[in-house]
């Protein structure tokens, strides 16, 4: 059987403060090779710029990180590439013990937008160099599309060459993360609407907000964790699922009526009683007031505030936030199946990403409100967390998706600070940019 080259990228991410180069293969193998996963993650590395001194991401302090870990993290990564096949482009590559031999990568990935421009540019620039200097096609990639896309990156990377990319189109993908609480529908590489988005602040940072008043004082302290959901989660539910004792509402009813705790305090479902009336039915995510009603009833009590009393509040703020995020998840597959004509193809599946997914809590409430509602039927998949945030595997993913259906990017192309997946948006979605080229 003759040898079928494979596709090779190296991809960049710098769209915010996180620099990652990764080295992914995908197979157009034939039977050739021991081994048939449908790609191969040759090198993959990220390094997060330090931002402990500030409260959220600072842009110079990103971009001075960007200009320091870039450059020696492509020479890593092409020392980290694969051998190239007998007769197959090959780039020599100066090693500390000689020079090696290595696959020319078939075309160069990296993010293009949305982000911090001053960040892009640092990743887009060095990857038009590469590009240049290697005679290789450039893919810019959507950010929102590589994260929307993981699930799919990770059945890659565990499953046979010969099988079907799972999940296929359409799916959902609730997107939970410190910047983004969304939720997409895909429907095709290049079609994706937004369901729903945050009107306010995102879960993650609510969470991080709702984290510094509810957990003691010293925890965050004296915890090396940077992630507050996590401390948070372990604080709520010491012993993990066997704690979350959760039942979810059978009825819409259910879901906005309040629980009033035994301390005294209840918490209100997000978009339930505004003053402009309820906006229950809305398709639309809000966290600002859940954070500031936490706030209040732990400024009201701090000195008197037991311990019990904390894990209370942290488990109802956890109920409350994650429900919120089902009750939207419910109404858009009511709406998808009221839709459903003989055409379409039929909801299964729901993508939950980013980092707030990792919350088990969140796998309960959300697997208990589709089966006590009536959508047993949709398999949650959880992409592993080391793949939600941001990261290179996802943009070279994307961009081997890009360029196998025949996309490439001009040389010319310029980062793009905000960049919709959803055609129905202003500038067009994906497709809309300029710079696209059929191959
Ligand atoms: P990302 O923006 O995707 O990197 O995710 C970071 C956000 O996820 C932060 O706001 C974290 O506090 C949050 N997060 C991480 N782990 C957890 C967890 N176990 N429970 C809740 N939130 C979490
Ligand atoms: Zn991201």
């Amino acid at each position: 059987m003759p040898v079928v080259r494979q596709l090779i990228t190296l991809a960049i991410e710098t769209s915010c403060d996180d620099t990652s180069v990764a080295v992914l293969e995908t197979a157009r193998r034939n039977g050739t090779s021991q081994d048939q996963r449908a790609a191969i993650l040759h090198f993959h590395e990220k390094v997060t710029a330090d931002n402990a001194r500030f409260r959220g991401v600072h842009p110079i302090v990103a971009l001075e990180s960007h200009n320091k870990q870039l450059a020696p993290l492509v020479a890593e990564a092409l020392r980290n590439s694969p051998s190239p096949d007998q007769g197959s482009p090959s780039i020599s590559i100066r090693s500390p013990s000689g020079w090696l031999e290595k696959s020319k990568p078939d075309f160069i990935s990296v993010t293009r937008g949305p982000g911090m421009l001053s960040s892009l540019n640092t990743g887009l620039n060095t990857a038009k160099g590469l590009a240049t200097a290697w005679q290789v096609p450039l893919v810019g990639v959507n950010h929102m599309l590589a994260h929307a896309l993981t699930p799919r990156l990770v059945h890659a990377l565990e499953t046979e060459n010969n099988e079907r990319l799972s999940p296929e189109f359409p799916f959902l993908t609730l997107l939970v993360s410190g910047g983004h609480t969304m939720l997409v529908h895909s429907k095709a590489l290049t079609h994706h609407a937004i369901l729903a988005n945050t009107m306010d602040i995102a879960i993650g940072d609510c969470i991080d907000k709702m984290a510094r008043h509810i957990l003691p004082v010293g925890v965050i302290e004296d915890s090396a964790e940077m992630m507050y959901g996590r401390l948070l989660e372990h604080f709520a539910f010491p012993n993990g699922p066997s704690d979350h004792r959760y039942i979810a509402p059978r009825t819409r009813a259910e879901d906005l009526s309040q629980k009033p705790s035994i301390w005294g305090w209840a918490l209100t479902a997000p978009l339930s009683r505004t003053r402009s009336g309820s906006r229950s039915k809305d398709m639309a995510f809000s966290f600002a007031g859940l954070g500031s009603a936490i706030e209040r009833i732990c400024h009201r009590i701090e000195t008197a505030m037991t311990l019990d009393e904390r894990r209370d509040v942290a488990r109802e703020a956890f109920r409350v936030a994650f429900e919120h995020l089902a009750s939207r998840v419910l109404m858009a597959l009511q709406q998808l199946k009221k839709a459903e004509t003989a055409d379409t193809e039929e909801m299964g599946t729901l993508v939950v990403s980013g980092g707030v997914a990792s919350n088990r809590f969140l796998r309960t409430v959300l697997r208990s409100f589709l089966d006590i509602r009536g959508f047993a039927h949709i398999r949650l998949v959880f992409p592993p967390t080391s793949l939600c945030t941001d990261n290179a595997a996802m943009i070279a993913w994307t961009g081997t998706e890009m360029y196998k259906a025949g996309y490439e990017t001009d040389l010319s192309c310029g980062a793009l600070r905000k960049w919709s997946i959803d055609p129905s948006a202003e500038g067009g979605g994906i497709l809309g940019v300029d710079g696209w080229k059929m191959k």
